[in-house]
């Protein structure tokens, strides 16, 4: 008898002790509701998979569908720790990416084009969340010029240079099946480098 009588108060106990641990979940000021974030995925690696070396196929509509995928993008870059990240790398063949701007927020680009190139080149090096654990330099434009939709399908056009032009050309090569290591001649193991690399 007196475990019936404590029966709904152990009911009630539980939904308070499952919340989600901490950290898990946010609280949005605008919705005044607890969000579980989208979770991150595993990012393909190899330089023969399949995925990782299609064309990736334009995107028609900018719906819901491409916001939410933008979103687990952002959370899986963020937990890899990377600088950029292109939709093929989490196993979809389509022309999106993300790319960090100013070392801070990232910037989704949906139908990313290069409309111009700037005549000067910089040598510099780069890594591949692809392809852990390798690293080399790759000539890249200093400055470039990108057209794109932005999250919610607006035209955008922005001229990037140095670290972020680099980053935008890196991606692009992703969604052409293109990898860093086609375009170096050496390639440097982890083992003897600093630990402060950079993945695209
Ligand atoms: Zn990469």
């Amino acid at each position: 008898m007196g475990k019936n009588r404590l029966f709904p108060l152990k009911i009630a106990f539980g939904l308070i002790t499952i919340r989600p641990a901490r950290f898990s979940y946010f609280f949005c000021e605008t919705c005044l509701a607890y969000f579980v974030p989208m979770s991150p995925l595993p990012v393909l690696t190899g330089t023969s998979n399949s995925v990782l070396r299609s064309v990736s196929l334009p995107i028609k509509k900018v719906d819901k569908n491409i916001q939410k995928l933008i979103k687990t993008m952002e959370v899986t870059v963020k937990k890899a720790k990377g600088v950029g990240l292109a939709a093929p790398q989490i196993g979809e063949n389509i022309r999106l990416i993300l790319v960090q701007m100013n070392g801070k927020q990232f910037l989704p680009m949906v139908n990313p084009e290069i409309s111009e190139f700037s005549l000067d080149n910089t040598y510099d090096e780069e890594g591949c969340l692809s392809i852990p654990g390798e690293f080399g330099n790759v000539w890249r434009a200093k400055e470039v010029m990108v057209s794109f939709l932005d999250e919610v399908g607006r035209p955008k056009k922005l001229r990037l240079n140095d670290f972020s032009a680099r980053i935008v050309q890196h991606e692009i090569d992703h969604l052409n099946g293109i990898l860093f290591v086609d375009r170096i001649s050496e390639i440097v193991s982890h083992t003897e480098k600093e630990t402060n690399e950079q993945y695209y």
